[in-house]
């Protein structure tokens, strides 16, 4: 938006998962002369369909354009499924400003790189992609003038989205190599001044010093310890309070890199820990141990920060032993929280290419079944196990659950915790406190 924005065009922008009614939406489309519709996975293609097709039926004259992390990967199937023009491969900050500029002028969008469309005969056309931006303080700060944060603030969402790298150099085999394909191989990383900048223009924006961020990158604790340092001291240097999560690996944190980030406001780390079977975490190639688990988890209960354990039980060559390993390994953890999936196969990444290939996909075209987390709460799997029945597995997840329910209601970090997150943000606090309630009983998380 901001890209657009600097280039002299006008962008609204909304989100659509929040529309109940699509004609909600025609008024934001109507004399647009290009609609983008982002993508972020398979599981959101159908929506996105809808309200593209939808749109387009408001905007007949507009250049549709399916863009995010779906049509990165899957272009011909998103071009076709949203009745997009083109889809957007990649970054998008330079692609799409070519484009409105092309469209603008009535030149060609054949010459701009990271485009994809469909000829006459339906056959794919993909342009050459650009090199990554690889310095990612270049590019503008997001237009956080054109979000409503106000609706997602009713929602209980009372936090920001931030992102100080892009891309990821491991190899999990349940997320590569869709992130590469977006992102480039490796890693990309902002300044530690330039993120307190952002962060400095969106307490101005909210009108407070004090704000909840989460930084969404796949793996923020690449950032050396040095790198922590400024941006503490950035923080503290412009009088800006930030109570900030992430997402880690636990092989990317140390003693003294925890508590600076502690220092600078991290209130949680969530740990792709996925098992505790060492068998298990080589053949997802996570690179990790449980030892460096434990570690982890103890140094952020020594620096006061929650420490959340992700967990994937369901893996077709997962047997009773492995899953027994990582609940065994929980115990060693103690968790401030749990988030247990099942294993999904998800197209355009490795796993579901074994799956496939292996015999082990359950269904091939069911995208309901591509979404983790509806898995997750659905207790539904898509891949076939031949060691253990789908009971075992919910089964599993239940004494897990139950174990995450005990672990909130006994310990007393979590009591203060929920205490003070009750009288910032209530419908937040009640909402979890819900959540684990429903655990305790040992049926469904959500
Ligand atoms: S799961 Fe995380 S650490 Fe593994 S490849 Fe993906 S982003 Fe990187």
């Amino acid at each position: 938006m901001s890209a657009l924005r600097n280039a002299g065009h006008e962008p609204v922008y909304v989100d659509y998962s929040f529309c109940e009614r699509l004609d909600e939406l025609d008024s934001m489309v109507a004399g647009c002369g290009i609609v983008g519709v982002a993508i972020s996975a398979a599981a959101k293609l159908e929506r996105a369909a809808l309200v593209s097709r939808h749109l387009r039926s408001v905007a007949p004259g507009a250049c549709f354009v399916a863009g995010g992390a779906y049509p990165s990967i899957f272009p011909e199937n998103s071009i076709t499924e949203t009745g997009s023009d083109y889809a957007m491969l990649g970054e998008a900050e330079e692609a799409i400003v070519e484009l409105a500029d092309t469209l603008g002028s009535g030149g060609d969008p054949a010459t701009i790189r990271n485009l994809a469309w469909l000829d006459e005969q339906g056959g794919l056309v993909e342009t050459p992609r650009r090199p990554v931006i690889r310095d990612l303080d270049s590019i503008p700060f997001p237009a956080r003038d054109v979000v409503d944060y106000d609706s997602y603030l009713r929602e209980g969402m009372a936090e920001y989205g931030m992102v100080t790298s892009r891309g990821c150099p491991f190899h999990c085999i349940y997320c590569k190599p869709s992130t590469d394909l977006i992102f480039g191989g490796g890693i990309r990383r902002r300044s530690a001044g330039n993120v307190v900048e952002e962060a400095a223009g969106l307490a101005d924006l909210r009108g407070s010093d004090s704000i909840r961020v989460f930084f969404k990158d796949d793996t923020i604790t690449m950032h050396p310890v040095g790198w922590f340092e400024l941006f503490r001291d950035g923080l503290r240097d412009r009088g800006i309070r930030l109570e900030w999560h992430c997402n880690s690996r636990v092989d990317t944190v140390t003693e003294e890199k925890v508590r600076v980030m502690a220092e600078s406001g991290c209130h949680c780390i969530s740990f792709g820990v996925e098992s505790g079977s060492q068998r298990i975490l080589d053949f997802y190639r996570k690179g990790t141990t449980p030892g460096q688990a434990v570690r982890a988890f103890d140094w952020c209960h020594d620096y006061g920060i929650e420490a959340t354990a992700n967990l994937m039980i369901g893996l077709p060559i997962e047997t009773e032993e492995d899953i027994e390993a990582t609940y065994e390994l929980l115990k060693r953890l103690r968790p401030d929280d749990i988030i247990v999936y099942f294993s999904t196969a998800i197209p355009g990444r490795h796993i579901h290419t074994w799956a496939r290939d292996s015999g082990y996909l359950a269904s091939e075209d069911n995208p309901e079944l591509f979404d983790p987390a509806r898995n997750r709460a659905h207790e539904v799997m898509n891949m076939r196990l031949p060691y253990l029945t789908t009971e075992d597995v919910i089964s599993w997840k239940h004494r897990i659950e139950r174990y995450r329910a005990w672990r909130k209601m006994t310990s007393i970090d979590n009591i203060q915790r929920w205490a003070s997150e009750l009288l910032q943000n209530p419908l937040g606090a009640a909402r979890k406190a819900g959540r684990v309630l429903r655990g305790l009983g040992g049926g469904r998380a959500d």
